[in-house]
């Protein structure tokens, strides 16, 4: 299931922007994530840190927990109850953005939840502070986890 051209612009364009929504006071260090569903939707994430630091919670993981618990539509009032509360489990790539060269992979934290949902293919696309990007699979990352983890 490969991700098309215009799937993977909008998936960087939303990843990027997601850093902007970062909440982290302690470390100035600005995530952004963006999932796209094998249903077509985009859901993304930033890094949400707490003064207690190991309570803080990883951009990636930020936006698989909203994705899992949203049924990710525009308007939930034309789902039925059930629809809204199916979620997103099934997906087809994740971007994250940092605002460092070279770009960041996820924490092995964030590897083994990612994991969860995903399977060895699964690509993850890792932008620097200069939107350009570095793609590895799942599989990859886990093996050879590079540059800083986020
Ligand atoms: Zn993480």
């Amino acid at each position: 299931m490969s991700v098309s051209a215009q799937e993977l612009e909008i998936l960087s364009t939303k990843a990027i922007a997601a850093k902007g929504t970062a909440y982290c006071p302690y470390s100035k260090f600005q995530v952004g994530a963006c999932i796209l569903t094998t249903t077509g939707e985009f859901i993304i994430g930033a890094n949400v840190e707490n003064a207690a630091y190991p309570v803080g919670t990883c951009a990636e993981r930020v936006a698989f927990g909203t994705a899992v618990v949203s049924c990710g539509c525009r308007d939930c009032r034309t789902l039925t109850d059930e629809e809204q509360v199916a979620g997103h489990k099934s997906f087809k790539a994740l971007a994250v953005a940092t605002n460092i060269t070279p770009a960041a992979s996820p924490c092995g934290m964030c590897r083994q939840f990612i994991r969860e949902f995903t399977g060895p293919d699964f690509p993850i696309y890792m932008y620097d502070g200069e939107g350009n990007y570095k793609m590895m699979t799942m599989d990859e990352v886990s093996i050879h986890p590079r540059g800083v983890e986020v």
